[in-house]
């Protein structure tokens, strides 16, 4: 199919800009798909990749992501996402973030910026220096603002919860079995949630180490990676890497229900309904997981306190419920009524 630009993931994005500042040797895309609902929020990723292209495929396909991701969690944001382009060092220096600040100061407030891969809170400190369109800075005294994982932990908990009420019926996780693949920031939170609810967790992380540790402090097994996808669970929790549901791994899933914190869990949209198709239940990943952004995206509008985001939070269960309800009646897989209720939600149906 002939896109526009030759780009197969261009998606009538508003605007993209390319900033380079050859002092601190900052290359940086931002792209801007949607500002229908608001300025288009969306966080910095520091990466090193191979060819520019993939840096522009990761830049188009990431803005659109958080334009779904923001209308579906009720947030008054577009979407947006920058990459920052990193030598094989990963060289990053102050200089370089304040080049990158004054690139989004530029924009006049189009695009707020944000952690995301290998961007901390430190880093985002040094941003600020140079705009003032930054959230996910540290809690300055007020009770919103700082790490989202622990926010996202929560929604993807209650997503959890709302997905075993929905599929199997029940009000409670007690005595059901989650198969949890990570032991990061995300998947701490949802396993220290879980167990004091009663659930049995397997944990697995590519470093054991932090699996082990995780299973000490929430209670639960270790297993090896290998094993986790294919584990009989009631619920399989993705809350590590993308792509982990394809063609190969879906038809050796043992659950009813497949609902986590990880990006991009789909490495297709077919998987969506190949997941349909087996009668797994599966909560769209920026769905479940928008807790951390709804935390941010409230510091920087200053427009509610810690029970503003909570109320919000909670919200993403009612928006689960809308797509699985909304599947049922047509048949569809929830990735792709996700999919579609976003469209219409920034205009775009
Ligand atoms: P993290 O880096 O703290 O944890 C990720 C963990 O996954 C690491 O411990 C890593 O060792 C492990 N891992 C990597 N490959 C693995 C594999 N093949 N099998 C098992 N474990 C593996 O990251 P995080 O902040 O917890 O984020 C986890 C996922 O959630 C990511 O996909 C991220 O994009 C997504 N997410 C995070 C947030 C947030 O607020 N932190 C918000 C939305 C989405």
């Amino acid at each position: 199919m002939t896109t526009p630009w030759g780009l197969p993931d261009f998606d009538a994005h508003e605007d993209i800009h390319f900033f380079t500042d050859e002092k601190s040797g900052l290359k940086t895309i931002i792209a801007i798909h949607s500002t229908h609902l608001g300025p288009a929020g969306g966080g910095a990723r520091f990466w090193h990749y191979a060819q520019g292209e993939e840096a522009v495929t990761d830049a188009l396909r990431l803005s659109r992501g958080m334009s779904y991701k923001n209308a579906m969690a009720g947030l008054p944001l577009g979407g947006g996402k920058s990459v920052i382009l990193a030598d094989e060092n990963r060289t990053k220096t102050p200089d370089m973030l304040h080049a990158f600040g004054r690139a989004v100061e530029q924009l006049g407030g189009r695009y707020v910026t944000a952690e995301d891969v290998g961007i901390n809170v430190a880093d985002m400190i040094e941003i600020a220096r140079a705009t003032k369109y930054v959230a996910g800075l540290p809690n300055s005294g007020g009770d919103v603002g700082g790490d989202p994982g622990p926010h996202t932990s929560l929604g993807v908990f209650l997503g959890i919860k709302a997905a075993v009420k929905w599929a199997l019926g029940k009000d409670s996780l007690q005595g059901l079995h989650i198969a949890l693949q990570g032991a990061g920031s995300v998947a701490t939170g949802v396993a220290l949630h879980a167990c004091a609810e009663g659930a049995k967790l397997s944990i697995a992380d590519v470093d054991e180490a932090k699996a082990q540790k995780l299973a000490a402090r929430a209670g639960g097994k270790v297993v090896s990676p290998d094993e986790i996808l294919g584990l009989e669970a009631d619920v399989l929790s993705p809350c590590a890497l993308g792509a982990v549901l394809d063609e190969a791994s879906i038809p050796n899933l043992k659950v009813p229900v497949v609902a986590g914190g990880a990006n991009n869990q789909l490495a297709t949209p077919e998987d969506g309904e190949r997941l349909h198709a087996r009668n797994i239940l599966y909560a769209p990943d920026y769905v479940i997981n928008a807790g951390g952004i709804i935390n941010v995206c409230t510091e920087y509008l200053g427009d509610g306190d810690a029970s503003l985001v909570r109320r919000r939070i909670e919200g993403i269960r009612v928006r689960l419920q809308q797509i699985w309800s909304e599947g049922a009646e047509m048949g569809r897989d929830p990735a792709a009524v996700a999919d579609a209720m976003a469209q219409r939600l920034i205009g775009r149906a």
